[in-house]
């Protein structure tokens, strides 16, 4: 597809989606790529195995490790979605963290992590890299660049951001972030998987991008699989060192669910973002709630960063609820609603509810609000149906006479 017609218009996502990752006469025409197994090449000769292995990490049957058609389709297709120039697949969004941090760092380095990131990320900083020798350091995520500068060290080679932050849901100021990493030699990380394309991390100064392609990228609740991405060579060539050295890789089958569910991101991704919106300014009304957090609402904790740096949301926010309720009520909460199922992760075409008081971790500060918080994603039901089993939700919340 050309990237541009002659007036330098880019295209839409729309039509990025449907165009993205076809894999033509590699796979005999067919429009979707279709799923190509195996582990072993055959070659007719040792010179041409040899001069197979001297091709490794360009897009070229070598072994199954280094992909195929199948595999290749989706990575062109997620680099393309999050405006880079390579993407690696790995097997899990976790696996997609933790990659390139051991890509990134080494022993006797210093880690920045936002206070509000994801739990298995921070899990794996104070776990295994500590144990690695490397330190992290955990900073308030809404810093500015003086305050991420004043924390630089000789020896911080990465800063860590995710935006909005999890079960908290803070923006970050990315591009100032990444100013004051980039004055001290620091690479950027950027877990993307909320903004997904509508948050340009390369256009915003991240050098690597994470996304756990198992949310709206595959769609479906039915499939796990990371992305991590890049912007040049030099970086592809660390990033794909050691993600050949950790083993680290896709199943073609999951390779081929995930570019399916592609092809229809840009639609449910807007009906998700607009039905999201509608309830989340529903549930903002309503004498329980304290607060919603969800970025695109108007006045919503980190809405100008939000619509200085975004250009759509996705269908995942909080609710606080006022602080005479307990964390109690809102698993009464959750488990009177019919239509939120309650379950980990996110993105698929079903709506989910899951209180999250307990899962936040705070070492740099607080989160700046006190009522317990119950996690939302609101899937491709009819939101008018949402709404009337939310009220469902807040009679049971409401039960215990509080
Ligand atoms: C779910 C999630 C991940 C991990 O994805 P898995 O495929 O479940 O391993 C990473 N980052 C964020 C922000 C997530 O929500």
């Amino acid at each position: 597809m050309a990237a541009s017609d002659p007036a330098g218009r880019k295209p839409g996502l729309r039509t990025l989606l449907s165009h993205v990752g076809r894999a033509g006469k590699r796979v005999h025409g067919f429009v979707n790529p279709p799923v190509l197994r195996g582990s072993t090449v055959l070659v007719p000769t040792v010179a041409d195995r040899q001069a197979l292995a001297a091709r490794r990490g360009e897009q070229v049957l070598t072994y199954g490790t280094g992909g195929s058609a199948t595999h290749w389709a989706l990575e062109d297709a997620i680099a393309a979605i999050e405006g880079g120039t390579r993407c690696y697949i790995v097997s899990t969004g976790l696996a997609a963290v933790t990659t390139p941090l051991l890509a990134f760092l080494k022993s006797g380095d210093d880690l920045l992590m936002p206070d509000s990131v994801y739990g298995p990320a921070r899990a794996f900083a104070t776990g295994m890299l500590k144990a690695f020798g490397v330190e992290t350091r955990f900073y308030a995520p809404t810093l500015d660049e003086a305050g991420v500068a004043a924390l630089m060290q000789p020896n911080t080679r990465v800063v860590y951001t995710e935006s909005p932050g999890s079960h908290t849901f803070e923006v970050q100021d990315v591009p100032a972030i990444a100013r004051a990493a980039h004055a001290r030699g620091a690479k950027v990380m950027m877990d993307n998987t909320w903004g997904i394309h509508h948050f340009q991390p390369f256009q915003h100064g991240v050098d690597i991008s994470i996304q756990a392609a198992t949310k709206y990228l595959a769609g479906h609740s039915d499939v796990l699989i990371g992305a991590i991405t890049v912007n040049n060579e030099d970086d592809w060539q660390v990033l794909h060192g050691a993600g050949r050295a950790l083993g680290q890789y896709a199943s073609p089958d999951d390779c081929w669910l995930t570019l399916r569910g592609i092809r229809t991101m840009a639609v449910r991704l807007q009906a998700q973002m607009e039905a999201g919106l509608l309830v989340a300014h529903w549930l903002r009304q309503q004498p329980e709630v304290a607060q919603v957090l969800h970025p695109g609402l108007p006045g919503a904790p980190g809405h100008e960063l939000w619509r200085r740096d975004f250009t759509g949301a996705c269908s995942l926010f909080g609710i606080e609820f006022k602080s005479n309720f307990t964390p109690a009520d809102t698993h009464r909460f959750v488990e009177a609603l019919d239509l939120f199922g309650i379950g980990a992760s996110w993105g698929g075409y079903e709506s989910l509810a899951i209180p999250t008081t307990g899962f936040i971790t705070r070492t740099a500060g607080g989160p700046g609000f006190s009522g317990p918080v119950v996690r939302m994603h609101v899937g491709l039901e009819d939101p008018d149906d949402l709404i009337a089993d939310l009220l469902r939700g807040l009679a049971a919340l409401r039960s215990s006479g509080a």
